[in-house]
């Protein structure tokens, strides 16, 4: 039928079009209740269409859009409570799309869909002088609504922010690039962003000032005079305070902003300025990771804690989710933590008890400052995974009745474990399962990993998120019909098809992955780029810098090291490689030819740039295969010069892309996404052993925990 995404519960084609228009008409004379301005509502919804002008009259050349507010009842829609809440039946005929919902949400569902289904001139149009900047509308009826409540996505805003790195990405967008994000998730129907601020904060704490993520010393390249210049940065929130006008577009356009932040972890720069307050390490401790939690005995971190989250509520968010560490091998072993939590318990059960405690102290701050502002909760991510009935129980009863679960354990476990969970906590409170494959991609340093064949031998990997693993975890949810979802998106650009993935299984598709990869394409960037684009994500060869065998860091999500036996792949990769550049640089010129299509540009420049380091980084492996097989300290030399050729012109790319490419070490660990220094590091060290550097620089802070599992 129509490509749509997401799709339709119920869609009629009544086989012909519309008659060309170049305006609409609003008719607003049956909503009988208040809903907001629907004017404006519509003219927000065309945001991408900005030749359609919205008019209050019936025009000549017009399409005639009537709202009403009475909701017809139609018996096959199978849940009448959220086809209330948020659906709603669009008739489309020749001259009129009438639109029916009872609710704003569903007013805002249905205008999505109709301004989907707009076809601009050209397309399936035969061209003359009269319809050049005509639309048209295919006659049809559809009846929709979705099958899971609250469908969100969780972007970053700030990420290990002056931990491990200060941003990229979504991280570095003022209030317009999130503005048409938003537009974005309205047309898609999201309804939630749960948006992840870890890291010194990207809001003002005045009674905190240097936990705030400003005049961070940074060095930037300039490609004019070929130099890194050191600069001071701060975070676009910070420069240019937006977030509750920003809050306000959201509302307006139906989704709701929750913030999400951990429960003790990397909230704010408290634990990298007062390095005193952290929870103390076990005496001869092997753990890198030292700096991310703080001592819970202490009554001024509780307090420090409790400030933040109060200034959080104040910025106008509708929920709170905290996000408990899963890092569980040790505890503080200051003599208040001994005591209080950690005697003669594990070391997990004294960070659940200590975090129990700091949830019910949060928990009161944020209901006294906004009664209506959801609490929710990551946490118990650490094994055993799997949990006895007994430890459900237990769990429910430690934490306040409202507090809302954003449930963890995901692939790790059988399916079966969710429904306990949902058993044990009631459906209404599963806001989330996991879906974290590209929290897993947005890890590989701006390189693309989507498929399993996007990577080296990732069948053989320990980790195992890929796309269709979210899918699979999107279809669970549907079929016990929780009341939301959370798709992580950390990474946007280059990964829009996980966006489609939570948008479209959201809404309650039960399409396969395979068949899905190509419809939601297809539905977006049309038919004739389709085949293009999906072909391209599916064959791009990605190794991480980090699997060659002399990179010596651990790198928990790609842990293969590149060996004689995949040469046949790279080399396969390297004859593949220009088809895939030319249908990259073929999709993004038919993006560039129409207005409504440049949103997407910057994925595809993203792409090609992933996509030319990915030829770098195939010399770079086969030189470091070669270096594996060299004989004499000659021909290792020589080997190893040419990695580091290769390395640094892997780091030009980045460098010359990219804004946050060098290694941050504000908290005593140095740490960096992007795996170059490393590997320039470990290269110099061969060629150079009389100058040895021998401090590593970690691949992200995210990393570092799982350098002990
Ligand atoms: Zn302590």
């Amino acid at each position: 039928m129509f490509d749509l995404l997401p799709a339709p519960k119920i869609e009629e084609d009544l086989g012909n079009s519309s008659l060309p228009f170049f305006r609409v008409g609003l008719d607003t004379s049956r909503v009988k209740h208040d809903h907001g301005d629907l004017s404006s509502l519509l003219r927000e919804m065309l945001w991408n269409h900005p030749g359609l002008p919205v008019d209050s009259r019936r025009e000549e050349k017009a399409l005639s859009i009537l709202l009403s507010d009475t909701l017809p009842n139609d018996a096959r829609a199978t849940n009448p409570p959220l086809y209330r809440a948020q659906g709603y039946t669009l008739e489309v005929s020749e001259g009129t799309a009438a639109l029916y919902f009872e609710t704003r949400d569903g007013c805002i569902h249905g205008m999505s869909t109709l301004v989907q289904l707009l076809q601009p001139e050209g397309d399936g149009l035969a061209i003359g002088g009269d319809v050049a900047g005509a639309y048209t509308v295919r006659c049809c009826r559809i009846v929709d609504w979705p099958s899971i409540e609250v469908r969100g996505i969780s972007p970053t805003f700030a990420w290990y922010a002056g931990y491990g790195r200060l941003g990229f990405d979504t991280q570095l967008w003022g209030y317009g690039e999130w503005a048409e994000f938003l537009h974005i998730c309205a047309d898609f129907k999201i309804n939630q962003l749960n948006l992840c601020m870890y890291g010194y904060w990207p809001f003002e704490l005045p009674e905190y000032p240097e936990t705030v993520l400003r005049g961070f010393p940074m060095r930037v390249w300039n490609p004019e005079s070929r130099n890194w210049v050191t600069i001071q940065y701060m975070h676009p929130n910070i420069a240019q305070p937006f977030l509750p006008r920003l809050i306000g577009l959201a509302h307006s356009l139906g989704i709701r902003m929750f913030a999400y932040i951990g429960l003790n972890s990397y909230n704010g720069g408290y634990a990298s300025e007062h390095r005193d307050k952290r929870m103390r390490l076990p005496p001869n401790s092997k753990y890198v990771n030292d700096f991310d939690t703080l001592c819970l005995s202490d009554p001024s971190t509780i307090a420090y804690l409790g400030k933040s989250v109060s200034a959080v509520v104040g910025l106008g968010f509708d929920g709170i989710v905290f996000e408990e560490s899963e890092e569980s091998l040790w505890f503080c072993t200051c003599p208040k933590c001994r005591t209080e939590y950690l005697d003669g318990r594990s070391p997990a059960e004294a960070k659940h008890r200590a975090n129990y405690r700091l949830l019910k102290s949060l928990h009161s701050v944020i209901k006294a400052a906004n009664p209506d502002c959801v609490v929710g909760l990551r946490a118990w991510r650490e094994p055993p995974l799997e949990k006895s009935q007994e430890y459900l129980q237990s769990m429910v009863s430690s934490i306040p009745s409202d507090v809302v679960l954003f449930w963890a354990p995901g692939l790790y476990v059988p399916p079966e474990e969710f429904a306990k969970w949902v058993e044990a906590f009631g459906r209404e409170r599963i806001w989330a399962r996991d879906t974290e494959s590209n929290g897993v991609s947005s890890c590989l340093g701006r390189l693309i990993r989507i498929f399993r064949s996007n990577g080296l031998r990732c069948d053989e990997e320990t980790n195992d998120q890929y796309l269709e693993e979210d899918v699979a975890q999107h279809l669970g949810s549907r079929e016990l019909g929780v009341k939301g979802i959370n798709g992580y998106l950390f990474e946007w650009y280059g990964f829009f098809i996980h966006f489609f993935a939570h948008a479209f299984y959201g809404w309650g598709s039960a399409m396969p992955a395979e068949e899905f990869y190509r419809y939601s394409i297809g539905a977006v960037f049309g038919p004739q780029s389709a085949d293009d684009i999906l072909y391209c994500l599916r064959s791009m060869f990605t190794i991480h810098e980090s699997q060659l065998e002399i990179f010596p860091t651990e790198f928990p999500f790609a842990r293969n090291k590149v060996e004689d036996r995949d040469e046949p792949r790279i080399r396969q990769a390297i004859d593949e490689w220009p088809d895939i550049l030319r249908r990259l640089e073929s999709v993004r010129s038919r993006l560039e030819e129409r207005p409504e299509t440049r949103i997407w540009l910057p994925h595809f420049n993203k792409l090609i740039v992933a996509h030319r380091r990915n030829r770098v980084i195939y010399d770079l492996a086969l030189a470091a295969l070669e270096y594996g097989r060299a004989k004499d300290a000659v021909e290792k030399r020589r080997w190893l010069l040419r990695m580091r050729d290769c390395n640094r012109g892997d780091f030009a790319l980045v460098r010359d892309n990219y804004f946050d490419v060098n290694p941050v070490s504000k908290t005593g660990t140095r740490s960096c996404m992007i795996p170059c220094h490393e590997l320039e590091r470990v290269i110099g060290n061969e060629l150079h052993p009389e100058s040895r550097d021998d401090v590593p620089i970690y691949l992200g802070v995210e990393a570092l925990g799982w350098l002990w599992l």
